[in-house]
């Protein structure tokens, strides 16, 4: 097989397929053709997601010739090599992982310690592209393009790599979030493979209401989502209720704008019975004001929904930071007033930028100052145009399939 070197590590150039990413229908006559008994692929699904294998020799219960041609045949885990690093006391752990062609995606594992009733929860939030193309510009990963969309298998494995270090802690993994790198309805298909296997009794087994995807307004893929009912908790990247403003923040907005995105979660909502979740990132005097509370009042009250504010994490290159407290606090009220439910959101894990992609595009290298000072002049004249109501004329972006 031709080979391609990546960095210092040499890979097949067509990787073979991640096993995590094999559905057991599809296992099954593989295994039946090589003369396997039946109870085979029940063995295989367990080391996978009971024992998280990562290498062959994990796969313990089952035979080595078995072991040899699982090996030859398919990718135990699809995750070369991973980096760690904790914050926040040890309650956040952002993972940087390298894949097979050099490409880096990052997941975050956070614990929220036991409140009450509330037991200890463990929380991962995971990619579903390398990059993205929707150039949100408050977004790390928005600032690195669009690589490609993940495979299957790589975006379970992120999850076996994080139930793999709990359970050498006797804890389990409670939920997981498509809120790391990428735009999981923009790689749609993959992402409910993943969901489909994350909910299987016979593998992951997590609940569907401890799995949330968020979409900063694919229309198409909200619909497709509704078609198949309930598979887990949609969450809907607001940040303004207001065209010419969610224009600049989510440039997906010129081709669904805010109103077509509501209408598709709309019906989402009264289709499945399942509240959406709205998340606004609170941007310093951006789109923090009453008016922009006002507007998100007009354009979800009565709805089935829920209103998230998290403080934006700082990201390089932006002229922008969080909203202070205080502002935070009063967008609240406005909306809790109107009778729409809200939570502010503490953001985790600052000290190791575990805002959206931002650990990669450190790696990425800085880009030349020139560059920088360029896009905050822009940055800030658009925002300023779209806060008196001016919309943008800069079209949509290419590579998201609008
Ligand atoms: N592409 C999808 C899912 C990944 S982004 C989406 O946009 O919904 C997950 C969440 O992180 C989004 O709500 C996004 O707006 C938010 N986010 C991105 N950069 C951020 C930052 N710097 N600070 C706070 N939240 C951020
Ligand atoms: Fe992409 Fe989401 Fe970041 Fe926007 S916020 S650039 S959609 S990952």
């Amino acid at each position: 097989m031709p080979r391609a070197t990546i960095g210092d590590v040499t890979e097949p150039s067509v990787p073979l397929p991640g096993l995590s990413g094999v559905d057991p229908a599809s296992l099954a006559p593989w295994l039946a053709e090589r003369g396997e008994p039946g109870y085979r692929g029940r063995q295989v699904a367990d080391a996978l997601w009971k024992a998280y294998a990562s290498v062959p020799a994990d796969l313990r219960t089952l035979p080595v010739r078995l072991r040899d041609q699982l090996a030859g045949a398919f990718r135990i885990d699809t995750l070369v090599e991973t980096e760690l690093r904790p914050a926040d006391g040890g309650t956040t752990e952002k993972a940087l992982h390298r894949l097979a062609d050099g490409a880096l995606v990052e997941s975050v594992l956070m614990r929220y310690p036991a409140r009450g009733e509330r037991r200890e929860r463990h929380t991962l939030c995971i990619s579903s592209q390398a990059g993205c193309a929707v150039g949100c510009p408050f977004c790390a990963t928005g600032e690195l393009g669009f690589g490609r969309d993940l495979e299957t298998a790589e975006i379970l494995d992120q999850v076996r790599h994080a139930a793999r270090r709990l359970a050498a802690q006797g804890r389990r993994l409670s939920n997981v979030v498509f809120m790391g790198m990428g735009e999981p309805l923009l790689n749609l298909d993959r992402v409910l493979d993943a969901v489909q296997a994350l909910s299987d009794p016979g593998r992951f087994g997590l609940g569907a209401r401890h799995v949330t995807v968020s979409t900063s307004g694919v229309v198409p893929g909200i619909r497709r989502l509704t078609a198949l009912g309930p598979q887990f908790t949609l969450a809907i990247s607001l940040h303004a209720a207001r065209d010419p403003l969610r224009d600049v923040l989510v440039p997906l907005n010129r081709r669904w704008p805010v109103a077509e995105v509501v209408a598709a979660a709309r019906e989402h909502a009264r289709a499945t019975g399942r509240r959406i979740s709205y998340e606004v990132t609170m941007i310093g005097g951006v789109n923090d004001t009453p008016l922009d509370a006002d507007a998100i009042v007009a354009l979800l009250r009565g709805d089935l929904a829920h209103v998230n504010l998290i403080p934006m994490n700082p990201v390089a290159h932006t002229p922008w930071g969080a909203s202070p407290a205080p502002v935070i606090e009063a967008f609240a009220a406005r909306l809790r007033g109107a009778g729409i439910p809200v939570t502010i959101r503490r953001n985790r894990g600052q000290e190791i930028g575990a805002a959206c992609g931002q650990l990669a595009a450190e790696r990425s290298g800085e880009p030349p100052a020139a560059t920088v000072t360029r896009r905050r002049a822009r940055l800030l004249a658009e925002s300023a145009a779209a806060l008196r109501g001016e919309r943008s004329g800069t079209p949509v972006p290419a590579g998201t399939g609008a």
